[in-house]
């Protein structure tokens, strides 16, 4: 292991027992170590990879684009897959948005969106529009701009002072509400809606997961809630960002997280799945209105000036476009549905039924076992048992990618894993976390 690098997410001294694993190649749901032992990639390697490692067809996608043009500034010059893309993603992407902004990483996309909306609430002469809501729990990237709107101690605490104060609603927690499910009104928008109602004067955006809040714990909630959401934007004048990076392409089985709701942000974050898992790359899809509010004559503070230099980056597009083809010509949509049923399946044969099992939640192709100490308060291991990363080490001997969110283990691997794998991974999955909590609390 290399004594030049600073891995992200970690603390290094972990490291000594465990060092980083070299890996070597990928191929399909697999990547490979030094010796070739092979690791079921479950978690897309960050939630980013969608039809497999080295995929080939987006493999030639990237090496046609690398001999024909690698890069180029993207201020007042365009190229062809920058086109394509953006034309293919605003056809697939909810009504009301109709231009697209290109960035280079999740949380840069999360900046754009705060800004550009801020910015058009200035240009509309709501000048004391200047804050965000957020929900607790929300997690939105990890710049400044973007910590500022995340609310998980481990990311932001620390950096508080540095941050910008954001209202927090209080999360729609099913696991933990009293209503059910299946049949409940979204009654805990009541938080979001008295936030808004008394401080809409204040208040430029609210910026959402929409329907699986990821890194609170693939916390999943009803549609509904979006809908309420939407109501009280329009009526309250607030943009409405949706924050689609980790449920977009896909994941919970649409295209898009808000069309569970059937609704239309104003301004809508891409990244992740985007370019398949094969190039920093981010969008921010955004309505007309937005739009031709900033369409002006060349004059001091009426543009948006906010560029990176990667925006638009040719490879990353042409890995997108093939992304969106493979999208459609393989109707992956549709074969979700058929995977989400599976693992569906495959975690009904394993899990059991137990104490330390809180709830298992599924929506789409993302499922969540959400271990508790007792499932009757509910309550999860305290952090510093480091169930998760308990978890973890144990996967990874059996080879097997896991990374719970502390007492939350998901899975989300890419679409082209197989019945059989399936199955393996769910059943490993269960040993693991068997194996963790009896030597932890029983033995
Ligand atoms: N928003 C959400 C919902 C995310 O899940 C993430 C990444 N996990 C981000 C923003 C930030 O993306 P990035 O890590 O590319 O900056």
């Amino acid at each position: 292991m290399s004594n030049y690098i600073w891995h992200p997410r970690s603390q290094m001294k972990d490291y000594e027992e465990y060092p980083a694993v070299h890996i070597k190649r990928g191929k399909g749901i697999y990547v490979y170590d030094d010796n070739d032992k092979s690791y079921l990639d479950a978690v897309s390697s960050w939630w980013v990879n969608l039809f497999g490692h080295s995929n080939d067809r987006i493999n030639e996608a990237v090496v046609e684009q690398i001999n024909t043009l690698e890069h180029v500034i993207f201020a007042n010059f365009t190229h062809d897959k920058a086109e394509e893309f953006a034309e293919k993603i605003i056809k697939l992407s909810p009504d009301r948005l109709e231009k697209v902004f290109f960035a280079d990483n999740g949380s840069s996309s999360v900046e754009i969106a705060l800004k550009m909306a801020f910015h058009a609430q200035q240009f509309k002469g709501n000048k004391n529009k200047t804050k965000f809501v957020a929900l607790e729990g929300a997690y939105h990237g990890e710049t400044l701009g973007a910590l500022s709107v995340c609310d998980l101690d481990d990311y932001s605490k620390i950096y508080k002072p540095l941050i910008k104060s954001t209202y927090k609603a209080k999360s729609p927690d099913c696991y933990r509400c009293d209503l059910k499910r299946s049949n409940c009104n979204a009654e805990c928008f009541s938080s979001m809606a008295e936030i808004i109602e008394e401080n809409h004067e204040s208040i430029a955006a609210v910026i959402i997961e929409p329907m699986i809040q990821g890194a609170a714990g693939m916390n999943m909630y009803s549609p509904i809630y979006l809908k309420k959401l939407r109501e009280y934007c329009d009526k309250y004048d607030v943009y409405f960002i949706a924050d689609e990076i980790a449920v977009g392409f896909g994941r919970t089985g649409k295209m898009f997280a808000c069309e569970h709701a059937e609704i239309s942000p104003d301004l809508m974050t891409l990244s992740k799945g985007i370019s398949g898992g094969y190039m920093p790359m981010s969008a921010v899809l955004l309505s007309n209105e937005i739009y031709n509010i900033f369409y002006n004559d060349y004059e001091e503070g009426k543009s948006f000036f906010h560029s990176h230099t990667y925006s638009g980056n040719p490879l990353g597009c042409a890995a997108a476009c093939e992304v969106l083809n493979i999208f459609e010509e393989e109707h992956i949509i549709e074969k979700i549905k058929d995977l989400e049923m599976k693992l569906r399946k495959f975690v009904n044969k394993y899990l059991p039924k137990h104490d330390n099992i809180g709830e298992y939640r599924q929506l789409g192709f993302v499922g969540a076992i959400e271990l508790v100490q007792d499932s009757k308060l509910k309550n999860g291991f305290p952090w510093k048992d480091r169930i998760g990363y308990k978890i973890y080490q144990e996967s990874i001997k059996r080879g097997l990618i896991l990374r719970p969110l502390d007492n939350v283990l998901y899975f989300m691997p890419p679409y082209c894993i197989k019945d059989d794998e399936l199955e393996w991974m769910v059943k490993t999955a269960i040993e693991v976390i068997a194996l963790v909590i009896d030597d932890e609390y029983y033995n």
